[in-house]
């Protein structure tokens, strides 16, 4: 699960209470991990489907391709996220290990330097010793681990759930053009897949942007011109190697 969607009940509340503006940061997570996993599915399955059809008129060798590419696919995703938020996770408690050790063995440094952090973002000097010193009593280590090293200390990484999130969006992205390959066998095989999946691409690209608050359509053409490049080679790639030629 990504770590900036733990704030999000305090900042909805923080909303509420002074003012209008709608941040979106604390969507990015969510919205980045899908949207990679989806366009991943996509890209990656329809080009296998297009390209092992260049290749071959079978519709048992395309689908079981396809399948096989779906399955491969989600599991990498999987064991890539896993691996990535696990040594993330990692990192960050040695971090906060040799943080806590710090602070246990020289507070009043500990305090100075988190001092010199709020002077450094603009308090007076007076005040932001103040400000250390309180934050320092009611939790020193949330303190350091939030202003110096930049990590929420209680937003915990989920590896396992990531690894699924990961999975999940791949599979769904991969099982649209799968679909249509299955609906439409023969030779409108590869046109049927090829304009579905830029098609939802395309889509998928408009999401994103528009979530994120960016032009709808430089993150739709975007998305649409890596995934028609990507279904342009590897069907160029089936039609060379071509299994029955
Ligand atoms: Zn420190």
């Amino acid at each position: 699960m990504p770590r900036d969607c733990i704030g999000e009940k305090y900042r909805y509340d923080l909303l509420q209470m002074s003012h209008h503006e709608i941040h979106r940061a604390h969507r990015i997570g969510w919205l980045r991990a899908a949207v990679l996993g989806a366009n991943d599915g996509i890209v990656s399955t329809a080009s296998l489907i297009i390209g092992v059809a260049a290749a071959s008129t079978s519709q048992a060798n395309i689908l079981l391709a396809g399948v096989a590419g779906l399955v491969a696919g989600a599991m990498s995703m999987a064991a890539g996220e896993y691996v990535s938020v696990s040594s993330q996770s990692d990192i960050e408690k040695a971090d906060l290990e040799l943080e806590r050790i710090s602070i246990e063995n020289d507070y009043e440094f500990e305090k100075e330097e988190l001092a010199k952090i709020y002077e450094g973002r603009g308090l007076e000097a007076e005040l932001s010793k103040q400000v250390a010193e309180q934050l320092m009593e009611h939790d020193a280590l949330g303190a350091h681990a939030r202003d110096e090293i930049g990590i929420l200390v209680n937003a915990s990484a989920r590896p396992v759930q990531a690894a699924l999130y990961s999975a999940a969006t791949f599979t769904i992205g991969a099982a649209l053009p799968l679909l249509v390959a299955w609906a439409i066998p023969g030779i409108q095989l590869i046109p049927a897949v090829a304009a579905s999946s830029l098609v939802f691409l395309a889509l998928l690209g408009a999401i994103a942007a528009s979530a994120g608050g960016a032009s709808i359509r430089i993150g739709a053409f975007r998305v649409t011109f890596w995934g028609a490049m990507a279904m342009a080679l590897t069907a160029g790639v089936g039609r060379l190697f071509g299994l029955d030629s």
